[in-house]
């Protein structure tokens, strides 16, 4: 007797937000939940290297920026 767990995918929780999130191919951002967090998260240690004293923390409007240019430098899935 087999047991095939195809309707059930593999959950993990997003490592920025812990939302459950289904780990399938449907989801490019796996682990993250979402496009946000894992910018979030590569902001996170970005941030400690480009660091510039003076300089204001990156905010909404940069990391939308960002995420349009790894979106162009990005092969699709
Ligand atoms: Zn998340």
């Amino acid at each position: 007797m087999t047991e095939t767990s195809q309707d059930r995918p593999l959950e993990v929780a997003c490592p920025q937000c812990r939302t459950k999130v289904a780990w399938t191919a449907d989801n490019p951002y796996r682990p993250f939940c979402s496009k946000r967090c894992r910018l979030l998260d590569l902001g996170a240690w970005a941030d400690e290297s480009h660091r510039i004293a003076g300089e204001p923390a990156m905010d909404e409007t940069d990391l939308d920026r960002l995420i349009d240019d790894l979106e162009r430098g990005e092969p699709r899935q």
